[in-house]
């Protein structure tokens, strides 16, 4: 899920000119700026003042609606009515790229799928919002060494969003190091609002978390936004219960959105190719350069990063500005998108393929199942030679 990309470090800033903004930076910054902002306690501390980066990023909006000789916003309230436009109604220049125009970043008082992604794609940024948790995992397991301890990290997090007392415990003595240890004892946090003994608490079945945020009217309801769509294509049978007991903890907040809840593709697809007994298949390599690697019987290494987008306009717009990681390490590269994007929105596929381009691209793309049944197919192939 981590792309390393070279320039969305917005801290600096300093590559803009007066007279320029990078939208892309800017849209980064507003979305990480309205997280903090309307969820305050994802990142575990409540707001006492508007974040920096939100202020960052209207200022920059600010700059940019003078440049278009428009009224500029004066205050925050004014900016956040701004904020619900798609940014193509957005009266400003320089244009934000046209690729960008549909995208919007809030949607009533929570922000939207769009802004989320654009903080997922961001490790530095959604590293912010986590507490920094897996950057320092990756650090800690890049210093030791340890490949496999930052698998088992990982794949805990997003297998466990809430995991029991035994569960935790069994986790915390398979990590080898002390302070991969104490981690995942901050990654996690006591179920909040526990019943009584004996109760049950209320899970959504989809992500697997505690229901996280009460949508007016529909309390029953995950208010995550993955989790709402999937209604659309699947049975809606998204309330779970999970019996209480002392010592229940949950991954906290910023954690079950940018790792647990996005980690869901990647570890269906791994654990669907780890079937296949003649592969190789090795989750996260070079500490989550990608997600998946798989090796043929014949020595040919595929590469895959999943990518669960609403967006596919964006979406191919984004990964064509990037490298895929560690090239010299595979043959083929592959970015693969769940079959249900597919469902929710038939025109999908055709929309990434007319925005691919066919400008040498090292990296294709394929939905879960066409990808599966394409490894199963090389496996045929070349199964006799091997
Ligand atoms: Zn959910």
């Amino acid at each position: 899920m981590l792309i390393q990309k070279d320039n969305h470090n917005c801290d600096t800033g300093s590559h803009s000119s007066i007279n320029s903004i990078d939208w892309d930076i800017t849209l980064v910054e507003l979305s990480a700026g309205l997280a903090q902002l309307l969820e305050p306690g994802r990142d575990g501390r409540t707001v006492e003042v508007y974040p920096r980066r939100l202020r960052l990023g209207i200022s920059r909006l600010a700059a940019a609606m003078i440049r278009a000789g428009a009224r500029p916003i004066y205050s925050i309230p004014d900016a956040i009515r701004m904020l619900q436009e798609p940014v193509g109604r957005w009266d400003v220049s320089p244009r934000p790229p046209e690729y960008m125009s549909a995208t919007t970043l809030m949607d009533g008082e929570y922000i939207t799928e769009d802004a989320d992604e654009l903080i997922i794609d961001n490790p530095d940024i959604s590293g912010e919002l986590t507490q920094r948790i897996m950057l320092r995992v990756i650090e800690n397991c890049r210093v030791r060494g340890d490949q496999e301890g930052y698998v088992r990290f990982r794949g805990f997090v997003i297998e466990h969003p809430v995991a029991s007392q035994m569960e935790f415990i069994k986790a915390l003595n398979s990590l080898g190091d002390e302070d991969l240890r104490t981690l995942l004892n901050e990654a996690y946090e006591e179920v909040p609002n526990p019943p009584t003994s004996g109760e049950d608490i209320s899970i959504c079945e989809r992500c697997g978390w505690t229901l996280p945020r009460v949508l007016d009217r529909n309390p029953s309801r995950c208010g995550n936004r993955r989790c709402l769509q999937l209604d659309g294509v699947q049975s809606p049978r998204f309330l779970g219960k999970r019996s209480w007991e002392p010592g229940l903890r949950r991954v906290k907040t910023g954690l079950a959105r940018y790792t647990s809840q996005p980690g869901g593709l990647e570890m269906r697809l791994y654990g669907s190719l780890a079937e296949l007994k003649q592969l190789r298949v090795e989750l996260w390599p070079g500490y989550d350069a990608y997600d998946i690697g798989i090796t043929f019987p014949d020595g040919e290494t595929w590469a895959v990063d999943c990518k669960d987008s609403g967006r596919p306009e964006l979406l191919a717009a984004l990964l064509g500005r990037e490298e895929f990681p560690m090239s010299g390490s595979w043959q083929r590269a592959f970015y693969v998108f769940p079959d249900y994007r597919r469902e929710l929105n038939p025109q999908y596929g055709r929309i990434i393929k007319s925005r691919w381009g066919t400008d040498g691209r090292a990296a294709s793309w394929r939905f879960d199942d066409e990808f599966l049944r394409m490894v199963k197919r090389r496996i045929r192939e070349t199964g006799h030679n091997a």
